[in-house]
């Protein structure tokens, strides 16, 4: 039990260490695309910038306001799929989903999400999942509204 005590501090310090500096704080001008995201239960509103170098995550960002776990969220998933192709970035969206909603069982596989591991905790509270997996549906919604073949396509 001291083991999980010791757990449940160190990842409440890491979510309040992303949320006093949040990482990749800024907007990112040649942004490939964006998605905003807002969960108006809790006044979280946010921007998610993703640039594309070929099929990798060359850059991310995001701005906005929100709770400490909102914002510590955005801050781990920038760091989290920055330099990843768009196809790891989409199954680390998976994985931190099942993380966030309690619904990842691998104990293998929620070890290698490493620091993200410290969202895992708002699983018991269905408010706060909205919180953690904001800035995640703003990444999807910015990846699939960029389609790297899409060159020609409507622009809307
Ligand atoms: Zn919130």
């Amino acid at each position: 039990m001291a083991d999980d005590a010791a757990l449940d501090a160190l990842y409440q310090e890491i979510i309040l260490d992303h949320y006093r500096r949040p990482r990749n704080f800024r907007e990112l001008p040649e942004a490939s695309c964006s998605a905003d995201g807002k969960n108006p239960n809790c006044g979280d509103a946010l921007t998610v910038w993703l640039k594309f170098d070929g099929d990798l995550v060359s850059d991310v960002s995001f701005q906005g306001v929100g709770c400490a776990i909102s914002k510590a969220s955005a801050s781990l998933m920038t760091q989290a799929v920055k330099g990843r192709s768009r196809d790891e970035a989409a199954v680390i969206f998976e994985k931190v989903h099942r993380l966030v909603t309690g619904t990842e069982t691998d104990a293998a596989t929620a070890k290698e999400l490493g620091q993200l591991r410290a969202l895992a905790g708002v699983a018991k509270f269905p408010m706060r999942v909205k919180c953690a997996s904001l800035a995640w549906h703003a990444l999807k919604s910015a990846m699939d509204g960029a389609e790297p073949a899409a060159q020609g396509a409507a622009t809307s």
